[in-house]
C-alpha cells in the first residue's frame, strides 16, 4: 500500500429502537471509535458524550447534507459515525449516504465506508406481541415527502390484496396529518373488519405502548410520529390472555 493521507471512515450506525440493550455490540464498537457523530439531533442525543468525540447534530430532513458532511469529514481523515434510529438501511441515512457517495466526487468511493445493522422498529414491535409477521410480510413508509401518495396507495392496495402482513413506518406527521386515515379506510375495503392491527409506540423507550386492536377500532385511534402499526392478514391469530395484551402471530402457512 502507499503511504497517502490517513483514510478516514464512515460507519452508517443503526441504534436500535431504544433500549440501549438492543444495541449491537458491533455497533457499540463503531460508535466506541468514531471522532465524529452525525445525525439527526434525537438519534445523537442517544450516544452519551466524551472527550475525543465531536457531535453534529441536525434537524430531520436533511439527509442528503448530513451524508455529505459525514463523507467530507471522512476525505479530512476523520472516523465518523453517521447515526440512525432502529436500522440504518430501513427508511434511513444508509441509503442517503449511497446517494451521496454515487453522485458525490470520486474520491468518497476509496473511502472506508460500512452499515452496522440495528433492530428496526418493525421487529421490535413485533417482538412485543408474539409474532405478527410470522409469514410473508413487507414494509412501507406512509410519508409521502420522497414519493407521491398514489404510489404510496397503488402499493398499499397491491400489498393487502396480495394478502401480506404490512408494517406501516412514518404514519403521522403535523405536516402529514390524513395519510394514515386513508390507508387504514383502504385496508378496510379489501381486509376483514376484524384484521389485527397493532399500534406500538416508542417501543423499547419508557413511554413505550402497545395496542392491540381490530381494523375498524384502528381508525380512530390516536397515533403519532413515534408509532408504527402492523397491520395482519385475515390468517393473523390473537392468543386472549387474562388481564393481559392478548398474543398476536400470523401462521408461517397458507392454505393453497
Ligand atoms: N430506521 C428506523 C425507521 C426510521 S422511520 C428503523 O429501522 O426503525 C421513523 C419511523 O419509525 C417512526 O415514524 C415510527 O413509525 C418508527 N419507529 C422508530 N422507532 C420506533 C419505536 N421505538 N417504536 C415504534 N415505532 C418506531
Amino acid at each position: 500500500m502507499s503511504a497517502g493521507p490517513a483514510r478516514g471512515s464512515v460507519t452508517v450506525v443503526g441504534l436500535g429502537p431504544g433500549d440501549p440493550r438492543l444495541l449491537t455490540e458491533s455497533a457499540r464498537a463503531a460508535l466506541d471509535a468514531a471522532q465524529d457523530l452525525i445525525g439527526y439531533q434525537p438519534y445523537v442525543a442517544r450516544v452519551p458524550e466524551r472527550a475525543g468525540l465531536a457531535r453534529h447534530a441536525s434537524d430531520n430532513r436533511v439527509e442528503l447534507d448530513r451524508a455529505r458532511h459525514a463523507l467530507d469529514l471522512a476525505l479530512s481523515g476523520r472516523r465518523v459515525a453517521v447515526v440512525s434510529g432502529g436500522d440504518p438501511g430501513v427508511f434511513a441515512m444508509a441509503a442517503a449516504v449511497f446517494e451521496a457517495v454515487e453522485h458525490g466526487p470520486r474520491e468518497w468511493r476509496d473511502l472506508d465506508i460500512r452499515v452496522e445493522p440495528g433492530i428496526t422498529a418493525m421487529l421490535a414491535a413485533a417482538a412485543r406481541l408474539g409474532a405478527p409477521l410470522g409469514g410473508d410480510f413487507c414494509a412501507l413508509s406512509l410519508s409521502d415527502n420522497l414519493k407521491p401518495w398514489t404510489v404510496v396507495s397503488a402499493r398499499l392496495e397491491a400489498v393487502f390484496r396480495a394478502g401480506f402482513a404490512v408494517a406501516l413506518y412514518n404514519p403521522i406527521s403535523s405536516a402529514r396529518p390524513w395519510q394514515l386515515g386513508q390507508a387504514l379506510a383502504l385496508a378496510a375495503e379489501i381486509l376483514p373488519a376484524v384484521t389485527p392491527v397493532i399500534f406500538a409506540r416508542a417501543v423499547s423507550r419508557p413511554d413505550e405502548s402497545v395496542r392491540v386492536l381490530t381494523l375498524t377500532e384502528a381508525r380512530t385511534a390516536p397515533a403519532d410520529m413515534a408509532t408504527m402499526i402492523l397491520i395482519g392478514t385475515p390468517t393473523t391469530r390473537l392468543i386472549e390472555r387474562e388481564g393481559q395484551t392478548p398474543f398476536v402471530y400470523t401462521p408461517r402457512s397458507v392454505a393453497g
